[in-house]
């Protein structure tokens, strides 16, 4: 068995992969493969109507908020939120916390005007900015909630009047949130929703034309409201699944009972990388990502010699981003204390082997 601790695509619980498989076969007795169905199906619109129902309830999202699936990832979003939100003399405020934030507002500004409000690019984004201003004209406010690449993690909404987006895409669903204090959030699914292919877009309704922009209507928010996400073929796989998804959380207590969970294996791993004299955690301690757990040695020539241990004992994506060095471990939903433990286990040995 391997442990798979990669950033994305990334682990999904094993059920999920039993049940995809299956219905790649044969879909709900329908005779047809899920990949040969029609969007436009019944059995789809049901599927369609249930992932939604679980988004909402797992996050507890009111009234008044569209829940879409898109496509172009987070990705697309860099761009689809400037041009829906941001009007020709508007201004938009970003935080600056690593490689996807710096890309949002860099999309961003080929739209209209930003202003950068903080930035922890000093010290190579490995904490995050305190105690900065949000300009109370801004037509809206960006920021990200985990940074997947620098491990670092805001889990305190910043406190602004002005309407706010949030890229979850890689803490969406491993912890509580209160929607109703967002105006737009997405998350590209690949972390800890589904497969890749789709992105999760939940948007207060009165957002829909907040820029007075005429957009092609693929990058209209409100053209994929109105079609129930539906405005053009939907990734059907990538919904399935991540509906299976969805379920698996739901049966396992909702996100409630993951964050316990999340709490756990992060507090496991980050006590052995403090503990043991070989390895230093890179992020500010108060701002500790519970998703991305981001490390390197004390003597950086035996970082090869760990990554070669960590791969004889079936620990996978492990090595870290090339612009932090050394580890990280992604640690999202489904990987288990056990490959949390797997992992610590190696770094003792390792340690051991040094004596
Ligand atoms: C992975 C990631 C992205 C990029 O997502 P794509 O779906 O590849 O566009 C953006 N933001 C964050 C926080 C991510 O982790």
């Amino acid at each position: 068995m391997k442990h798979n601790f990669g950033a994305g695509p990334c682990i999904l619980p094993q059920e999920v992969f039993q049940e995809a498989s299956q219905a790649v076969i044969d879909f709900n007795n329908t005779g047809l493969s899920i990949l040969e169905i029609s969007h436009r199906s019944k059995e789809f619109e049901e599927v369609v109507k249930e992932t939604e129902q679980l988004v909402k309830e797992l996050l507890n999202v009111p009234m008044g908020y569209s829940i879409l699936f898109l496509q172009g990832g987070a990705s697309q979003q860099f761009a689809m939120v400037p041009l829906n939100l941001l009007p020709e003399n508007g201004k938009a405020a970003y935080l600056d916390t690593g490689v996807w934030a710096t890309k949002a507002a860099k999309e961003a500004k080929k739209i209209g005007q930003v202003e950068i409000v903080a930035s922890s690019g000093d010290q190579n984004y490995s904490y995050i900015p305190k105690n900065y201003q949000i300009p109370s004209d801004a037509s809206y406010f960006h920021f990200t909630s985990n940074n997947t690449i620098y491990g670092t993690e805001v889990f305190e909404k910043p406190q602004t009047s002005v309407p706010t987006v949030v890229d979850m895409s890689s803490d969406i669903l491993s912890r509580s949130i209160d929607v109703s204090q967002y105006d737009l959030i997405y998350a590209g699914a690949q972390k800890n929703m589904g497969p890749a292919g789709v992105t999760l877009v939940i948007i207060k309704d009165d957002l829909f034309h907040k820029s007075g922009r005429t957009l092609p209507s693929i990058f209209d928010y409100e053209a994929h409201a109105k079609a129930g996400s539906m405005y053009n073929t939907p990734p059907v796989f990538s919904i399935f699944v991540s509906m299976l998804n969805l379920r698996w959380l739901k049966a396992k207590g909702g996100v409630e009972a993951i964050e316990q969970e999340n709490i756990i294996k992060a507090r496991i791993l980050y006590d052995e990388i403090d503990r043991n004299p070989f390895f230093k955690g890179t992020a500010a301690v108060e701002d500790r990502s519970r998703m991305n757990v981001t490390f390197v040695m004390d003597t950086p020539e035996l970082e090869a010699e760990f990554l070669a241990l960590a791969k004889e004992r079936n620990l996978v994506g492990i090595k870290g981003h090339r612009s932090v060095g050394g580890f990280r471990a992604s640690i999202y939903n489904a990987l288990t204390i056990s490959s949390i433990n797997a992992l610590v286990d190696t770094m003792r040995e390792f340690e051991e082997n040094h004596q």
